[in-house]
């Protein structure tokens, strides 16, 4: 047995640099064929696969430990409770939050920004005030401060970004207003791949005293997070993506902020007593998880996170870069192909468009071969109109993709350019 790094009796010793083929192991859905081919799966961005341990954990705590959390005062309840407030500490130190209450279970990202519109951006913003996004977010992180906006009659602004799919730095800075009230931004771009840069985003908005709220739904599975360090005061990220279930998702806010903000639905265990004339609210984040939880997505979001930290996000960086770099360098060289998102800081996410063939041809032609991509404006239609697309298709990596899956994508491409022209 090698040395074993951690304490608990789960923790094996880090597989640095990765290991594809003992990863690949771990993920019993990429053994199988479609369409007689082997199964190439490259649309991480949409949503990851889950690894055994979170399929074996979900099974386990239906057989063992499932009951509903923080009510019951019998021995079940309280198993479940504990697995549950346990899985809150593993996503706690996983993005180096200062308190575990200062994490919020949610459904996902889009529920996750939905709530900050609502409760701190109900209280805080007011007609005429801003809030400042860029070109490149996803629906979930538009539609919400829409929604906000028309309620409030305060202002949308839009950062712009260059032609390689990179934030204006010093347009974002001209945009910060004394009446900007929030600014939300992608960490990680899920069509362009654009790793923005968080740390220095979030000192500009903070010289102007202005909050951060960072969508992290693509960051979360690809880049080591500390969000001390990134100073945030919000960010959001979902569970699916992250090889965890779906329907359970994050909210960290600073407690000072989570702490002041109004109730986002109302309904059991929000509440610190009820009476027909008035409601005590629960403390945070209890206040802003009303009703029964995704109890078991939760633990297994846990499970998903100590199995990722496990690999570790370091090891999982370098390995996707790498991968990454190697696809860029194939997919450039199909001619009559224009890859979009062309960042010198790039996660694994690859868009492109064919000159000849429409971005659903191209998938349907791989998914022939057996090769998942996705075709579409990817939830971010202002940043189709960007590009002047309506659509592109996507190959988004994650740490189980390798170079022959990478082989097996140029050769599909290849066909259908061939086949359309
Ligand atoms: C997927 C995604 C979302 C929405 O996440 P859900 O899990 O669908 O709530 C938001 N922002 C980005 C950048 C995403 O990739």
């Amino acid at each position: 047995m090698r040395p074993s790094q951690g304490n608990g009796p789960n923790q094996r010793s880090p597989r640095s640099p990765l290991d594809v083929s003992r990863t690949r192991e771990d993920f019993p859905i990429l053994k199988q064929l479609v369409r007689g081919k082997p199964l190439v799966y490259l649309d991480n961005a949409a949503s990851a696969q889950k690894p055994q341990a979170v399929i074996d954990a979900l099974s386990h705590f239906y057989s063992t430990n499932y009951a509903n959390v923080h009510r019951g005062i019998h021995w079940l309840s309280e198993r479940a409770t504990e697995t549950f407030e346990a899985a809150r500490r593993s996503v706690q130190r996983f993005i180096g939050a200062a308190e575990a209450n200062e994490i919020i279970f949610v459904r996902g990202t889009t529920e996750a920004i939905n709530l900050v519109a609502q409760t701190y951006g109900r209280t805080h913003v007011q007609a005429g005030d801003e809030i400042l996004i860029s070109t490149m977010e996803h629906h979930s992180n538009i539609v919400p401060w829409q929604m906000l906006c028309q309620a409030t009659g305060a202002v949308l602004r839009v950062a712009p970004i260059n032609d390689e799919g990179e934030l204006l730095l010093d347009e974002f800075e001209k945009l910060l207003h004394p009446r900007t009230k929030l600014v939300a931004i992608a960490h990680v771009s899920n069509v362009l791949g654009t790793i923005n840069p968080i740390r220095k985003i979030v000192e500009i908005a903070h010289r102007h005293q202005v909050p951060v709220l960072v969508d992290g739904a693509q960051a979360a599975p690809h880049v080591a997070l500390d969000v001390q360090a990134l100073d945030c005061d919000f960010y959001a990220f979902s569970g699916h993506k992250l090889f965890g279930p779906t329907g359970v998702g994050v909210l960290y806010g600073k407690a000072s902020l989570l702490e002041a903000m109004p109730p986002y639905q109302g309904g059991g265990h929000m509440i610190q007593s009820v009476t027909f004339e008035k409601t005590i609210y629960n403390k945070v984040p209890d206040r802003f998880e009303a009703g029964t939880p995704n109890i078991a997505g939760v633990v297994g979001l846990g499970v998903a996170i100590d199995y990722v930290s496990e690999i570790g996000l370091e090891a999982i960086t370098a390995y996707e870069r790498e991968l990454l770099a190697y696809a860029m360098d194939q997919l450039s060289r199909i001619s009559g192909l224009r890859l979009i998102g062309t960042a010198k800081e790039k996660a694994g996410v690859l868009s492109f468009v064919a000159d000849e063939v429409h971005p659903h041809d191209l998938g349907t032609i791989l998914d022939n071969e057996g090769i998942a991509i996705r075709a579409g404006h990817h939830c971010a239609q202002p940043l189709m109109s960007r590009f002047g697309v309506l659509a592109t298709a996507r190959a988004s990596l994650a740490f189980y993709n390798t170079r022959e899956e990478i082989d097996a994508l140029t050769t599909g491409i290849r066909t259908a350019i061939e086949f359309f022209t």
